[in-house]
């Protein structure tokens, strides 16, 4: 059964190429009306008054929402990231963040309200899942930040997509996939497949749909190389352990060529040892990884402290020893709230949501 319950009329941001070249001949119109149609909907709608007939115009608006969800609130951290809550028709809300990255921005989109996960650093899987969001939500969350930047600044360019908001993209990946291909099609938002990465859990049944998927980057969230440890973090680990995960990654990187990241939050005392090195290096010496460290950000209540600055080095240090590939992240807006598990929606709160 499906858990879609958020659009009643399907989205326009919800159709693929083929969708509108189908559609745009059923309701009279013909193949080379496309392209103005499509960028008319992408880029200025002005572009329809000289293209487009009001009567065709017209029975498509019947037809389509072509409505964006809605901004409902917007913070802007003294970095440059900005978190909007986005509001639906059925008034669910998730959180979207725009995040500066040297001359572009990337934008944090989220696929679910809620989500059904339950990692234990992170709020909104003791939520549960709300639903899934559809494609033309998960569009419409990047065109609503992107016409907020353009709005901003009419030079700045397309922002690059990460799918680790709110919820597991993979648990949604019907809708998520198709959310991509809109995204990576040339005559619609033309996004390189490079510049959007998916992050996962390991959500294995969808993990195993990845190979249909538009090549994009990937994330794992691994948070610990030790299965008993990682379950405790990550529950779904139970049903779906690590050496299951890892051999569909194997699958995939032999099937696309891809390195994949794989992201470690870092708490003090918990997961930085050295046989926690010894493990990362086993797991990870041999495969195309590069390990995204990210130190935890500590929320009210939460269990849990971020290491010194000096403990992240030296762990760091360790790994590049074994000849890992690691990166440290940087914190962003972590004054509004903003920093990667610090989103906060209404009551549903996402802490470290670093899947
Ligand atoms: S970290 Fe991601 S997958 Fe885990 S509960 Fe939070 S939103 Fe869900």
């Amino acid at each position: 059964m499906s858990i879609l319950t958020g659009m009643e009329t399907l989205s326009a941001f919800s159709l693929t190429q083929e969708d509108w070249h189908n559609l745009l001949l059923s309701e009279g119109g013909t193949v080379h009306l496309l392209p103005f149609w499509l960028d008319g909907l992408y880029k200025d709608r002005s572009i329809w008054t000289k293209h487009v007939s009001a009567s065709l115009l017209q029975r498509l608006e019947d037809k389509l929402d072509f409505s964006l969800p809605q901004i409902s609130q917007v913070q802007e951290s003294q970095d440059g990231t900005v978190k909007f809550l986005i509001r639906f028709k059925d008034q669910f809300e998730v959180e979207t963040v725009l995040i500066p990255f040297h001359k572009r921005f990337t934008v944090c989109l989220s696929t679910q309200v809620g989500c059904g996960m339950n990692c234990s650093f992170c709020y909104t899987g003791t939520q549960g899942l709300k639903r899934n969001l559809t494609s033309g939500e998960i569009v419409g969350q990047y065109m609503v930040a992107m016409n907020w930047l353009k709005q901003k600044n009419p030079k700045s360019l397309k922002p690059s997509i990460v799918f680790m908001g709110q919820g597991e993209p993979l648990h949604n990946a019907s809708e998520v996939s198709r959310a991509i291909k809109i995204f990576n099609n040339t005559k619609l938002l033309d996004i390189g497949h490079r510049q959007m990465t998916l992050s996962t859990v390991g959500f294995l049944p969808g993990l195993k749909l990845l190979k249909d998927f538009p090549s994009i980057n990937l994330a794992l969230s691994l948070h610990s190389p030790f299965d008993q440890q990682r379950k405790s973090l990550i529950p779904i680990n139970e049903r779906f352990p690590l050496n299951e995960v890892m051999q569909e990654l194997d699958h995939l990187t032999s099937l696309k060529k891809r390195i994949i990241t794989y992201e470690y939050l870092l708490i003090k005392d918990f997961n930085m040892s050295d046989s926690h090195v010894e493990e990362l290096y086993q797991l990870l010496g041999k495969r195309p990884a590069v390990l995204n460290l990210i130190p935890f950000n500590p929320f009210p209540g939460s269990n849990w402290e971020r290491p010194e600055r000096e403990e992240i080095d030296a762990f760091k240090e360790k790994l590049v020893a074994k000849k890992l590939r690691v990166m440290v992240r940087t914190t962003k807006g972590a004054d509004i709230l903003a920093a990667c598990g610090q989103l906060k929606v209404n009551k549903l709160a996402r802490k470290n949501g670093t899947h």
